[in-house]
C-alpha cells in the first residue's frame, strides 16, 4: 500500500463528497481496493450520507423554505422602505414645488409696459367698452383712476399687478383682458387712456395729478379719442 490508512481516513470525507483532487481520488480508490478496513470505514460514511440525504431533505427543504421566506420578508421590508423613502422624497419635492408656487403666486409686482412687445394694449370694442389687454402674464389686480383734464374730458390712468407665477405659466401670446370703462356716459368723457408702471392706487389724487403734470414720460398713452 502506497499510503498509510490514517492519511486515507483523512481524505475519505473529501472523497465521499467528491471534492478532493484527482490525485487524492486516485490514491483513495487504489487504497480502498486493497484495504478492507478503510473500505468498511468508507461504506459507513456512505451509509451515513444516504441516511442524511434521506432525512436531511425535509429539514433542508424547510430550512431553505424559511430562508427564502425570510429573504422574501427582508426584500418586502426593503421594498416598503424604498417606497416610503420614494414617497417621502416625492412629498418633499411636491412640498417644495407647492411652496415655490405659493411663493411665486404671492410674489406680486407691478406690470411694466414694454414698448418693444407692446404687452399692454387698449382697444375700444364696437359696443363702446374699453378693454385693456395684457399679454404674457395675467393681471392679479388692476387699479384705475380718472383724472379730470382742463378741457372737461377725462384721462383714465391704470396700473396692473401680476405674480411671478403668472409670468412663468402664461404664454407670451396669451392675453388677459380687463374692462377699463364700460359703455355708459363715463366712457364718453374719456379722451385718453394711460398706463402707469407703478401702482396707481398708492398715489393720492393730488399726487397723481402732480406726477402727470411733472413726469408725463412715466405715463404711456395707450388710447386716444380720435
Ligand atoms: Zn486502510
Amino acid at each position: 500500500m502506497k499510503y498509510p490508512c490514517a492519511i486515507i481516513n483523512d481524505l475519505l470525507p473529501l472523497y465521499a463528497d467528491g471534492v478532493c483532487s484527482k490525485e487524492s481520488r486516485q490514491a483513495v480508490m487504489e487504497h480502498l481496493k486493497d484495504c478492507a478496513c478503510c473500505r468498511k470505514e468508507y461504506e459507513k460514511m456512505e451509509q451515513y450520507a444516504a441516511q442524511t440525504t434521506n432525512h436531511y431533505p425535509a429539514e433542508a427543504k424547510s430550512t431553505a423554505f424559511i430562508g427564502t421566506d425570510s429573504l422574501a420578508k427582508v426584500r418586502r421590508e426593503l421594498l416598503v422602505k424604498r417606497i416610503l423613502t420614494a414617497a417621502a422624497a416625492a412629498l418633499i419635492v411636491i412640498g417644495l414645488a407647492a411652496g415655490t408656487g405659493i411663493f411665486m403666486k404671492n410674489n406680486v409686482h407691478s406690470v411694466v409696459y414694454n414698448p418693444d412687445t407692446q404687452n399692454i394694449q387698449v382697444v375700444q370694442q364696437s359696443d363702446g367698452d374699453m378693454i385693456a389687454r395684457l399679454y404674457g402674464t395675467e393681471w392679479e389686480s388692476v387699479y384705475s383712476r380718472t383724472i379730470e383734464l382742463e378741457d372737461g374730458q377725462n384721462a383714465v390712468v391704470f396700473s396692473m399687478t401680476s405674480s411671478s407665477w403668472n409670468d412663468l405659466v402664461i404664454g407670451e401670446n396669451t392675453a388677459s383682458e380687463y374692462l377699463i370703462a364700460g359703455n355708459g356716459k363715463d366712457v364718453g368723457l374719456v379722451s385718453q387712456v394711460y398706463f402707469l408702471s407703478q401702482p396707481v392706487n398708492e398715489l393720492s389724487y393730488d399726487q397723481l395729478v402732480k406726477l402727470f403734470a411733472n413726469h408725463p414720460e412715466q405715463f404711456t398713452l395707450l388710447w386716444e379719442k380720435e
